[in-house]
């Protein structure tokens, strides 16, 4: 349930309704708007009668939210999320938000060679993994910790944020200091027990979609994370495993205004994971920004020939400025600032 409260409600009004709700067993969440004071009423017991809050004073209007998702559903923030980042950057505005650099951060030249070409074409933020999920026991598993220090080393080199993979609960508190943005692999995104950890954290998470996961269940995963209070949560549409065999996943471009009408979370693509070759990847991309993706996470490697992992879907540094150039040109067509 949603309740508004009326433009012109007291802070002592929101304080008593907010009050009257968690003594009826309910936790709320309470979200500024532009406008007005949304309360988003979640909790295991069936909502309450819409009358009783109805005629609480300061209450505007109560909405019953069907959807399991209450938090991530587009009624608890309709104006939409903008999660600001360090040095001024944000995401879910009216930016194209581009992270990009290689799959897995493999020694200190890789990374400040990646570093210093995605930012001179205009990324903000270095990709890199240091914790593996490697579909194999036998292939790199990342440097660890290691890894995220080459990998903060490098971001601050060329002024940009850092975001990487956390695998498992006993990994978060040591990859706080290095990391800007926490991502969430495919293959962790219904690991309940890892997102209600990172709920508890208060850094952005990446969350990426499961391979399997229908949209409702990636919002549903969102919600974990949002019920512990961590509101800055990034959906990512990296691919579905379908029955075609031509690319690796297969890009689920409409999940991106699916996702804009259901959520107000905002939501990057991931065409590299999502198409699995490098001469794909630039199509794709445009193809989010122009379905209304509010940024991308990108593989650029510096040598994709010896990489350590998903070398054919990584692009040449100069693809990427390509790409980028690019951008510039779509994003503005659809209503984005290049
Ligand atoms: C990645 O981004 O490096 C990654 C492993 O992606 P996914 O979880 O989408 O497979
Ligand atoms: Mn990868």
């Amino acid at each position: 349930m949603i309740v508004a409260m009326r433009e012109i409600a007291s802070e002592e009004q929101i304080r008593q309704v907010s009050e009257c709700l968690a003594s009826m067993g309910f936790d709320v969440h309470r979200s500024a708007g532009t406008r007005q004071t949304l309360l988003g009423v979640v909790g295991a017991t069936k909502d309450p009668d819409v009358r009783d809050i109805q005629i609480l004073p300061g209450v505007g209007e109560v909405h019953s939210i069907n959807s399991h998702y209450k938090l991530a559903a587009k009624a608890f923030r309709p104006e939409g999320t903008i999660i600001e980042l360090p040095n001024g950057v944000s995401i879910g505005g009216d930016g194209v938000f581009v992270m990009a650099g290689p799959c897995s951060v493999e020694s200190r030249e890789q990374i400040f060679s990646v570093a210093e070409e995605v930012a001179r074409a205009g990324a903000r933020c270095l990709r890199g993994g240091a914790f593996k999920p490697r579909t194999s026991p036998y292939s790199f598993q990342g440097l660890g910790e290691t890894g995220l220090k080459l990998l903060r080393q490098a971001a601050d080199a060329f002024d940009l944020l850092a975001v990487s993979e956390v695998m498992q609960i006993s990994q978060i508190e040591m990859m706080l200091p290095y990391v800007d943005i926490l991502q969430v692999g495919s293959r962790n995104m219904q690991n309940f027990d890892l997102l209600r950890a990172l709920g508890q954290v208060r850094k952005p998470v990446l969350l990426k979609r499961g391979i399997a996961a229908t949209v409702e269940e990636l919002l549903l995963a969102a919600e974990y994370l949002m019920v512990g209070s961590n509101y800055e949560v990034i959906l990512c549409e990296r691919g579905i495993r379908t029955f075609e065999t031509a690319t690796r996943n297969t890009m689920d471009i409409s999940a991106i205004p699916i996702v804009k009408i259901l959520s107000h979370l905002p939501i990057v693509a991931d065409p590299s994971h999502g198409t699995g070759s490098r001469d794909k990847v630039i199509p794709m991309a445009r193809a989010a920004i122009a379905a209304g993706a509010d940024g991308l996470l990108v593989e650029v490697h510096n040598c994709p020939d010896q990489a350590l992992s998903d070398g054919p879907q990584s692009l040449y540094p100069e693809q990427f400025e390509k790409l980028m150039d690019e951008l510039r040109v779509v994003a503005p067509a659809v209503g984005r600032l290049a």
